[in-house]
């Protein structure tokens, strides 16, 4: 039995999460949720799976929350704020943390739960990008597993055998669906909307990631990712579009072998591997049919118009506080566009520009990488201002 903490469980991911664990009770526990403001979906989640606790970011939300689960005769406690997601997420009773926060908030949960030893299942990409080494460091030191829900991490870790050589491996291929706007011309995208950007082709997504996808900076953000996650060098990352997505991603070995994972285009499978590994459950999805897919399609993204994600390169390559940088200015910029303030391509000029003016000094520790992200809100809130 597993005992879990779902850290954005009213979210894209914990709500498939919850899906996932509702179908096997004899194997999960779910000792606490959290959530932002939606909650009315986190009372119903209280109801149903009677967690400890529920945590919320402010007092006022948690009054509101109290209030529905009194009236629904639920003993759930409601915790509020960062400190609270740090303790629900280490808690000595958890075993398995569920990261699916969005964005830097997810960053303070997720290393608590890494240096308490927990089995991370991270969804929060952001977190890795922005201390990618500290990060890796505490789950080595805490004795934590983690394992990859991002669908292209989670099938190049399917498609490794463990233990493995890294030296027999060549290049990792990540596959990527080029979002809504992969054949719409540059000129078009000026006036792209915040709901056109989020109506994803292939997958069903938060706002921000899907823009993030619309950008290709969901992308970017991977490819550091892998590169923390699997321990290789940047130049033996590589990105292909692949519409379908169906091809999850690939592993390319030295011998000219490539093992790749396919799948219907359902965040639940992936959340299903990590949540049982090394074992296998139903998801709740459908087995693939090839025969009735039609065509599978490859081809090279381009780097000129997907600005984001030549920039996650260069921010990798620079290393030191780029990767930080470039993802507050995305953060920022991103956040503006869905707030209306912006245009969709002030998203790579701002993101753009952070990079060639944001230049801190290297962060060590976690404070250092709070403090280059504060930094580089501050300067995007001003670029931001002077935009709109
Ligand atoms: P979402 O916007 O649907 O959900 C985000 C969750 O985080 C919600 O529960 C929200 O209440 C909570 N939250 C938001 N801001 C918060 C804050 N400041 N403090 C605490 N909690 C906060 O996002 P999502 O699509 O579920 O994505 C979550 C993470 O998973 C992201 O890092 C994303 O990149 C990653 N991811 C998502 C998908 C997907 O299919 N949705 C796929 C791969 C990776
Ligand atoms: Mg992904």
């Amino acid at each position: 039995m597993q005992t879990l903490t779902i850290l954005g469980a009213t979210g894209s991911i914990g709500r498939s999460t919850l899906d996932v664990v509702a179908r096997h009770p004899e194997r999960f526990r779910v000792f606490a949720l959290s959530g932002g403001a939606q909650f009315e979906l986190l009372a119903q989640q209280c109801a149903v799976f009677v967690p400890e606790y529920a945590v919320v970011l402010d007092e006022s939300v948690a009054v509101q929350l109290r209030a529905l689960l009194t009236s629904i005769h639920c003993a759930t406690q409601v915790l509020v704020g960062v400190q609270a997601l740090c303790d629900v997420a280490s808690d000595s009773s958890v075993t398995t943390v569920m990261s699916a926060i969005v964005g830097a908030a997810g960053l303070l949960p997720t290393m608590a739960a890494a240096k308490a030893g927990k089995r991370v299942l991270l969804a929060n990409k952001e977190s890795l990008v922005m201390a990618g080494a500290l990060m890796t460091a505490a789950v080595r030191e805490g004795g934590a597993t983690l394992l990859p829900i991002d669908s292209e991490h989670n099938a190049l870790f399917q498609c490794m055998p463990e233990p493995h050589d890294s030296k027999s491996i060549a290049s990792l291929t990540l596959t990527a669906s080029g979002g809504p706007f992969l054949h719409t011309p540059v000129a078009e995208l000026k006036n792209i909307t915040p709901d056109e950007a989020c109506a994803h082709p292939r997958w069903s997504m938060g706002r921000k990631i899907s823009v993030d996808s619309a950008t290709m900076m969901n992308k970017g953000l991977e490819v550091i990712e892998a590169f923390w996650l699997f321990g290789i060098s940047a130049a033996q990352i590589n990105v292909v579009i692949h519409p379908q997505s169906i091809i999850h991603s690939l592993v390319n070995y030295v011998d000219g072998s490539s093992l790749a994972q396919l799948g219907h285009a359902d965040m639940r499978v992936p959340i299903a591997h990590a949540l049982a590994y090394p074992e296998r459950i139903h998801s709740g999805v459908g087995l693939l049919d090839l025969a009735t897919q039609g065509k599978l399609e490859f081809f090279a993204p381009d780097l000129e118009k997907f600005v984001c994600l030549r920039l996650a390169f260069d921010a990798l390559n620079a290393g030191g506080a780029a990767p930080i940088v470039l993802n507050a200015a995305n953060e920022c910029s991103v956040a503006a566009f869905l707030d209306g303030c912006i245009g969709f391509l002030d998203i790579d000029r701002i993101n753009e520009l952070a990079l060639n003016t944001v230049h801190p000094a290297i962060p060590v520790n976690l404070d250092d990488v709070l403090a280059v992200d504060a930094q580089t809100r501050r300067w995007a809130s001003q670029i931001i201002m002077d935009m709109a």
